[in-house]
């Protein structure tokens, strides 16, 4: 029925294997249905001409038909400059060209009417186009024509914007009829929309302004309202709430714990979020929680609280990490913290040797180890536990669904599941992430913790930078240099990481300090020994790429340099920073970059010399980029609008919400006839994303 949408790009007339490869790479347009999804971010308004006094502001194109009353040419060093003056009733207006002379000026005498396209600027006191786009067809009736994104290596495939319009043109006529109606039609007449198939012709093609926007507003309802249907789906399944084991009792560990070994007063949001852990636990109710908290704020405290009221109970428990390092982290601090009290704490990973394997397997299946800290290791079959009753997983997003399902059956009742993330979503958007979690944020750091003093610097005043981090480093700290990861390609990442290194270092040696080198390329050992190096104080200077990203701790290291900050997004330069200010030093974040910066890099420095508060960091993110690139989603397709902004789109959200919810009322198996094709899309997007709770 829809099987035309699947046909593999390459096969539409002119794209081919190769330039439907850069297709693939580049745009990840893989069918012809990624093509028709590939909308248009703006379009030029050529139906109209604009009168040379209504310019409305520069950086704005517009069209003007104009008569030329002037043509001058001038050299400048080794370029020719053509100018010409052009007038409309209104005014005047100067057209430049540079070198293009040649080619351009025996189409232009005085006296001609041409019609021009392109942005003005301003110069002493003039309105100047430079240039601008000419037709010289007065007659020429111009429509809306769409702009698509493009790219560098898209355009030299012949993708500029005008070879999207291209292919997608050829597209279209093969899919009249083929486009199936996708809402039911009661929904259509209550919104008052444009038919699927009348959408996505006119969105690509419109003849004016209104039907541009009837196209968009029926392409992102649609995508708001299955969202909607999602959610409420998913929360419906959330609250049919499923049996779980009961933890009646505080007990005696926790409390012994916690009245003569905690070691600091717990934080207000940390007491709060364990009370409603416990509430979970006690209510014998399945518990599917997710904590949030910002890096530094204290989780693995709350976890370890936690982890002891299930002892209490009898239970065992068990912390899961997605890296070696971390899980070796966790066992760290949790055997300190519990280093006087009779709780057994064993470290199961990877690199744990089959005959030190042979203790933990037995201590686990007669129950005399109380929590087990590990990596996915904890997940093989041979880990038997003899009463699992809580499973922490520390940065949900390194886990996938297979994997959280294992731990399900390692107990004949599922064990209470909490979910540990620094990933900082915006409070708005919660619910749309976590759908069915339980959320529990700590939203208050520990006292005493000094805010990470951020700076942005260039290039040039490196030395400058150098000298700051030797200053530190002669005080006994320890400081991460961080660069970032080329995609493309995974040697050019390695190289740019040890040129880098080595710049540095070449102008300003640092002999009396050993440095550990990580990058993507190496195997996991040897990241993990390095990162071990630097955890102890064996080296000082750790030079990286963001591998370094998740959770690591070493509260020595007080400075961080970021290179290239520019290409890093929001929400992964807080990640990086919460790096430092880990421990009672005063802590530094230096973002170095070059000179040229866009718009949007400037914002993104700015935020983060402005603050270390990390949902202020994520709005700011949710502004710049919208909700769909938030960290981690695009990947996981969490979020997959395409054209909706959960940020700017309020009024079609909330329309599209009622919508769902009265449907849902109305008919809430979805079983009429005319919401079949509803029931089978939403089924389809239900199965391929994660359920964080119900996993079968
Ligand atoms: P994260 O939430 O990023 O995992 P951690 O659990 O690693 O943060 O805690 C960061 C640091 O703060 C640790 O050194 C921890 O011992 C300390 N800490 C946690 N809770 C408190 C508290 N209530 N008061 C003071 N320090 C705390
Ligand atoms: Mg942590």
């Amino acid at each position: 029925m829809n099987d035309i949408l699947a046909t593999p790009i390459e096969y539409l007339k002119g794209i081919g294997p190769q330039r439907g490869e850069v297709l693939r790479k580049e745009a990840r347009i893989f069918t012809f249905g990624d093509l028709l999804h590939y909308f248009p971010f703006r379009y030029i308004d050529k139906t109209r001409f604009q009168k040379i006094e209504e310019i409305p502001s520069l950086n704005t194109a517009v069209q003007l038909k104009v008569k030329i009353v002037s043509l001058r040419e001038q050299k400048i060093k080794r370029t020719t400059r053509l100018e010409a003056k052009v007038k409309d009733d209104t005014g005047m207006l100067t057209l430049n060209w540079f070198n293009a002379v040649r080619w351009i000026k025996p189409k232009l005498e005085i006296g001609r009417e041409i019609i021009i396209y392109g942005k003005p600027n301003y110069f002493k006191g003039n309105f100047v186009i430079t240039h601008p786009e000419i037709d010289f067809d007065l007659n020429q009736k111009g429509g809306l024509e769409a702009v698509y994104p493009s790219g560098e290596k898209l355009q030299r495939a012949g993708f500029n914007s005008r070879g999207f319009k291209k292919a997608v043109n050829q597209l279209l006529p093969s899919l009249k009829g083929k486009i199936v109606e996708s809402l039911p039609s009661s929904i259509i007449g209550e919104a008052g929309l444009i038919s699927k198939e009348e959408a996505f012709f006119k969105i690509h093609n419109p003849q004016n302004l209104d039907q541009a926007k009837k196209a968009n507003a029926r392409i992102k309802f649609e995508e708001l309202f299955y969202l909607q249907m999602e959610l409420l789906t998913r929360k419906k399944i959330a609250e049919q709430k499923i049996s779980g084991l009961k933890m009646t009792q505080v007990g005696d560990v926790f409390m012994e714990f916690y009245k003569n070994h905690l070691p600091f007063e717990l934080t207000g949001a940390q007491k709060r979020v364990v009370k409603e852990i416990r509430a979970d636990l006690a209510s014998g109710i399945h518990m599917n929680r997710l904590l949030q908290g910002d890096v530094g704020s204290g989780k693995t405290l709350v976890a370890l609280l936690v982890a002891l009221i299930a002892n209490g109970n009898g239970f065992q428990a068990c912390i899961m990490a997605p890296t070696e390092i971390l899980a070796q982290q966790h066992y760290n601090s949790l055997s300190e913290f519990l280093k006087d009290l009779d709780v057994r704490v064993e470290l199961l990973t990877g690199s744990v040797k089959q005959k030190d394997r042979k203790p933990i397997h037995e201590g686990l299946e007669d129950g005399s180890i109380n929590i087990l800290v590990g990596t996915h290791a904890l997940l093989e079959s041979k880990v038997k536990y003899k009463n699992l009753g809580l499973a922490i997983i520390d940065e949900q997003h390194r886990f996938g669904v297979a994997q959280r399902s294992k731990l399900w059956k390692k107990n004949a009742l599922p064990p209470h599941i909490l979910v540990m993330t620094a990933t900082p979503i915006p409070r708005t958007l919660a619910m749309t992430f976590y759908g069915d979690l339980d959320v529990s944020v700590i939203d208050e750091m520990p006292p005493g913790r000094k805010d990470i003093v951020t700076s942005h610097r260039f290039d040039s005043s490196r030395l400058r930078v150098l000298e700051f981090i030797k200053e530190q480093l002669d005080l006994g700290r320890q400081a991460y240099v961080v660069y970032p990861l080329i995609e493309e390609s995974e040697k050019l990442d390695y190289k740019n990481l040890m040129d880098g290194y080595e710049a540095m270092t070449r102008k300003f040696p640092l002999p009396n300090y050993r440095v550990s080198i990580v990058h993507g390329r190496m195997k996991p050992e040897d990241k993990d020994f390095e990162m071990q190096q630097f955890a102890k104080g064996n080296t000082h200077i750790m030079v990286a790429t963001t591998v370094i990203e998740v959770g690591v701790n070493v509260p020595n290291a007080s400075v961080m340099i970021i290179e290239s900050a520019e290409k890093f997004g929001l929400s992964q330069l807080h990640q990086l920073r919460g790096r430092v200010g880990r421990g009672a030093n005063q802590s530094y974040c230096i973002l170095m970059t070059g000179e040229k910066l866009s718009a949007d890099a400037k914002t993104r420095l700015q935020t983060m010399v402005a603050t270390n508060d990390g949902f202020k960091i994520s709005e700011a993110d949710l502004k710049l980029r919208g909700p769909g690139n938030l960290l981690g989603t695009q990947q996981s397709g969490i979020l997959d609008l395409k054209l909706a902004d959960l940020s700017k789109d309020s009024q079609l959200v909330s329309l599209s919400r009622d919508i769902a919810q009265n449907l849902l009322e109305k008919d809430p198996k979805l079983e009429a006839k005319e919401h079949q094709e509803l029931k089978r899309k939403l089924k389809n997007i239900l199965s391929s994303k994660p359920n964080w709770s119900r996993i079968s």
